[in-house]
């Protein structure tokens, strides 16, 4: 089979080729960074993470390009600025740590490149003279507009046309924009907003808008024109559809080949968001849950589809993942293997269809165990390496087995196989008391310690 990808501008499947298959592109709309992560926005990098696994796979690993930005100039930053006092950069950096910590901690690979908007100031400059020189732009008393009306295609992603995409939509009184879909470029600075939001420019002191930061670090990192440009369903319009207006009026070539939008995640029925409240923090399940399960919950949808967020999905995501581990563990010893089963890749080539490929993921669990069952040395190696290649390629099964069943947290694995040792040192002492009380103190945070002929193990409980 080869890769099938749901394009958003032609609105249906089609048949993926590459510009240069030594040479593939992606664009993923990176974060805001003033706060947490909620696991809404971490669907994005999740199922972007599995697309670009499977072009690694393919084209091999070093003909992927993977961009993510940092928008780290914006509206929502300045406030935070202005409310805690601290400099732009700090809260920034503050935020995009955490993010890169979360998403690491799901397994999603890091970006080859990771464009910070304040980085790219010059850029985004040169990108807006362009469009002023071409008559695509304008300037007003708050900033520099792009004129939607110049654009002969403009809503061609979205399928909405000037007049038509906000109801009843006008110029207000004081806005000085000459239509209502006309958008900023460039905004000029308010008084009483900090120096480090204030760049200069031909038009005046300010900073850009956020839609023309992604033309323009895209155009940077990638080329004119990128293999595939994806993000959330919310950022077809007017996200997308005004970079498009932007890179392509600017241009003269279409800015992406391919466009892919994931469905939202919702909660209690409704879009998880800020504004509405009903988030859970990425950071926060992570102090609950190994990465995986997180990661296996969020791939357990179709990516274009809604996902219903429940403690059930988590639990049920624990139960098939402690499964698919046990089965793993049943045949870890048989090395030599070669990975050939095609059944997961065939899922994912049809549109990333992650629900299928975990149920095959599970068929594979089933052979491995059936051939531990046999003794089967031949089927126990094969398995063991489709189970592997199955993880690469699905961004799960990362930990050993025995990693797993010790909790999946590596650094608090090593602390404990540290108490656990210092306990065996006690015992070896005659120093009871001591060794008593680690076993205690670990048996208070539920772990438990296995005794036996070949030493001391543990478990959590
Ligand atoms: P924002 O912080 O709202 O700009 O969102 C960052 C990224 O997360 C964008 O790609 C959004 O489309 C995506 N996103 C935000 N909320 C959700 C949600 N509930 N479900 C899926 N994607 C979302
Ligand atoms: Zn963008």
């Amino acid at each position: 089979m080869t890769l099938k990808l749901h394009d958003t501008m032609v609105r249906e499947k089609r048949g993926f080729q590459p510009q240069d298959p030594k040479r593939i592109t992606i664009y993923v709309c990176g974060p805001t960074v003033y706060n947490y992560a909620h696991i809404g926005n971490a669907r994005p990098p999740v199922v972007f993470d599995v697309l670009r696994r499977l072009l690694m796979k393919t084209y091999g690993e070093s003909s992927v390009l993977f961009a993510r930005n940092i928008t780290d100039i914006e509206d929502k930053i300045i406030k935070a600025a202005l409310d805690t006092g601290e400099p732009i950069a700090v809260i920034t950096k503050k935020y995009a740590d955490i993010y890169n910590a979360d998403m690491l901690a799901l397994n999603v690979l890091a970006p080859t490149v990771e464009p910070w908007a304040t980085g790219h100031v010059p850029e985004m400059i040169e990108l807006i003279t362009k469009l002023v020189r071409k008559d695509y732009a304008y300037t007003g008393k708050d900033g520099v507009w792009f004129s939607v009306a110049a654009m002969s295609d403009y809503g061609k992603l979205s399928g909405r046309k000037p007049g038509d995409n906000e109801a009843g939509a006008r110029v207000e009184p004081g806005e000085d924009k000459r239509a209502p879909e006309d958008f900023a470029l460039w905004k000029f600075a308010k008084p009483g907003e900090p120096e480090d939001a204030i760049w200069g420019s031909p038009w005046g002191r300010g900073r850009p808008g956020w839609h023309i930061e992604c033309s323009a670090m895209a155009a940077k990192h990638l080329g004119r024109t990128l293999d595939i440009h994806a993000g959330g369903v919310d950022l077809t319009f007017p996200h997308h559809e005004n970079e498009i207006a932007q890179s392509e009026c600017a241009h003269g070539e279409i800015m992406a080949r391919y466009w892919l939008h994931n469905g939202f995640l919702d909660m209690g029925g409704e879009k998880m968001s800020k504004s509405l409240g009903n988030v859970v923090l990425v950071h926060e399940l992570l102090k609950e849950w190994p990465g995986e399960v997180i990661r296996f919950a969020m791939l357990s949808g179709h990516y274009r589809a809604p996902l219903d967020w429940t403690p059930e999905l988590l639990k049920q995501a624990k139960t098939t993942l402690d499964r698919i581990y046990g089965a793993l563990r049943r045949v870890w010893e048989a090395e030599g293997g070669k990975a050939a089963y095609r059944g997961i890749r065939d899922a994912l080539e049809d549109d990333l269809n992650t629900p299928e490929a975990l149920a095959e993921l599970s068929g594979i669990a089933s052979a491995a165990n059936t051939a531990a069952d046999q003794n089967d040395a031949a089927m126990m190696a094969a398995t063991r390496a489709d189970l592997l290649a199955a993880g690469e390629l699905l961004g799960l099964l990362t930990m050993t087995p025995k990693e797993w069943e010790q909790g999946g947290d590596a650094d608090d694995t090593a602390r404990i196989d540290g108490l656990v040792a210092a306990r065996i040192s006690a015992r070896a002492a005659k120093d009871w008391a001591e060794a008593d009380r680690i076993r205690k103190a670990l048996a208070e945070e539920g772990v438990e310690i296995m005794d036996g002929a070949g030493g001391s193990t543990w478990r959590r409980i």
